[in-house]
Formats: structure tokens, sequence, C-alpha cells
């Protein structure tokens, strides 16, 4: 019996950028598998994102690993939207390598090249090859849980004293309302009406 789904916020995990040609999104996902030769590293994506798409028709995809002060804007861009409705590289700063963008303002990143996907029900595990790898500073890395804390501040959300919203524990999308409806799922992650947390600032 799953009695705290909520647990798996204490499974220790990082947050980061996943990008590819043309599509990025948030994923605490990442995982090394081999630091030898070659390092291998996996990220599991949902298949309803645009990414996952991306990343089977690319192969090739790039993490972006995200630092205590990453900007609020970084985390709404990639975790907020859909890459299918916007250019999320146009909104932050990104640099070009290997041909993917990724995050300037971040600890560093990785590319790599796919070598294996594997179905995982609503999600994809693509296992990549490094071919790429670079740090850009020596911070401390934000994680999931503690975003998951503290995403009201780190998100600098804006919500009216008094007035009801409900936040998706899954990926903090804030829904701004008395009742969620009925038939509610996260616009952003499609996580259903029961992982959402009332509150009231
Ligand atoms: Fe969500």
């Amino acid at each position: 019996m799953i009695k705290n789904k909520k647990i798996t916020r204490n499974i220790s995990a990082g947050m980061y950028v996943l990008s590819t040609y043309g599509a990025g999104c948030m994923v605490d996902t990442v995982m090394q598998i081999s630091a030898g030769d070659p390092v291998l590293i996996s990220v599991a994506v949902n298949k309803n994102n645009y990414t996952n798409e991306m990343i089977k028709k690319n192969k090739k995809f790039a993490i972006s690993i995200l630092d205590m002060d990453v900007d609020a804007n970084i985390i709404k861009t990639f975790g907020f939207n859909s890459s299918r409705d916007m250019n999320k590289f146009a909104e932050v700063d990104t640099i070009e390598v290997d041909g993917i963008e990724v995050i300037k303002n971040c600890i560093g990143y990785m590319t790599c090249e796919v070598v294996n996907i594997i179905d995982a029900d609503t999600h994809t595990l693509f296992i990549g090859k490094m071919v790429g790898a670079d740090k850009f500073n020596y911070k401390k890395q934000m994680t999931y849980n503690y975003y998951q804390e503290n995403k009201d501040d780190i998100l600098k959300i804006e919500l009216e004293n008094g007035k009801t919203f409900y936040v998706c524990t899954i990926c903090g999308y804030v829904y701004k309302g008395e009742e969620l409806p009925e038939d509610f799922v996260c616009p952003i992650c499609f996580a259903s009406r029961e992982l959402f947390e009332k509150k009231m600032k």
C-alpha cells in the first residue's frame, strides 16, 4: 500500500535542464550509470513531453546542472511551458555546445549521444554516452528536495494575501483559484488533481 507517495522527494535528486535541438525541459531524473570510459548518463522524460519526442529524433541531449542561486526565470521557462509553444532558449542566457543550447548560468553541462532507449510506461529512459562536458562554477547544486521545500521563495511567486492557490507537488506549477476543476491535470507535468497542494498566502 502506498501510504505517502511524497517519500520519493527524499530520493536524493538534482534539478537539471534537459535540452536537445529545438526543445528543453526541467528534469530531476539524471543518473550516472558509469564514470568509466565511456561515461554513461541516463535521464527519464515523460512521453507527453515535446523534449522526449525531439531526443528520439535527434539522438542527442544535453544536461545543464542548476545551482542554488538559479534564476527563477530558468525554472519557470523550462518547467512551466512547452517547447511546442515557444522558443525557450530565447528567454534565458544559453550557449551552444555540440549543436545544443545549454544554460549559461549554471554549474556546468554534459552533452550526450543516445546509445539506448528504454520504454518505462509513462516515461522513456534515455541512456547517453558523454561526448562533451564543462564546469562553469563551483556553487552548490540545487536539489529537488530543496526546491520542493522552498519553491515559493525560489520562484518568487507573487500571490495576493488571503487568496487560495494550488501548487503541483511534482513540478511546482501554480494554479490560482478557490477550487481545482474536477478533471484537472497539471498542464506542465500532467500530474493528477490529487497531487496538488492547497495553500493560502
Ligand atoms: Fe506539474
